[in-house]
């Protein structure tokens, strides 16, 4: 699989290793790591290792690569003996993205809350 680095994503500086992360899981297209400002008791970010700015770039050939993050969400829920969870993908400004580099929240560890919006 090819990658694709956008120079000034702080996702692909972690991706490439130029960052630090407190990482969960990784393989050759994905990384998970803990998020810096976590808003549960496990809070992590999936992200595939290759540039993709938001859920609106993803090509079609690449819903398997975004499928993988379903599956990985469970493994790492059920390695942390989470009996409940939340996934989120904040898409655009309007939709509360701030980096810009697709990814997915994994939110567990505690009773989540009604508000989603
Ligand atoms: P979003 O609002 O969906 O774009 O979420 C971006 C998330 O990335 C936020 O929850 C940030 O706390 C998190 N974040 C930003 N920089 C880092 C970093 N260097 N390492 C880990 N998480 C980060
Ligand atoms: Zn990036």
């Amino acid at each position: 699989m090819s990658i694709d680095v956008e120079p000034d994503c702080i996702f692909c500086k972690i991706v490439a290793g130029e960052l630090p992360s407190d990482q969960l899981y990784e393989d050759d297209e994905i990384l998970v790591f803990r998020d810096i400002r976590a808003q549960a008791p496990l809070h992590g970010i999936i992200i595939p290792k290759t540039h993709i700015a938001t859920l609106d770039d993803l090509r079609d050939d690449q819903a398997p690569l975004m499928g993988r993050f379903f599956t990985i969400a469970r493994d790492l829920a059920a390695a942390h003996d989470l009996p409940g969870y939340r996934v989120v993908i904040n898409t655009n400004s309007e939709g509360g993205q701030v980096v810009f580099h697709v990814h997915m929240h994994l939110l567990g560890g505690r009773q989540m809350l009604g508000a989603l919006g």
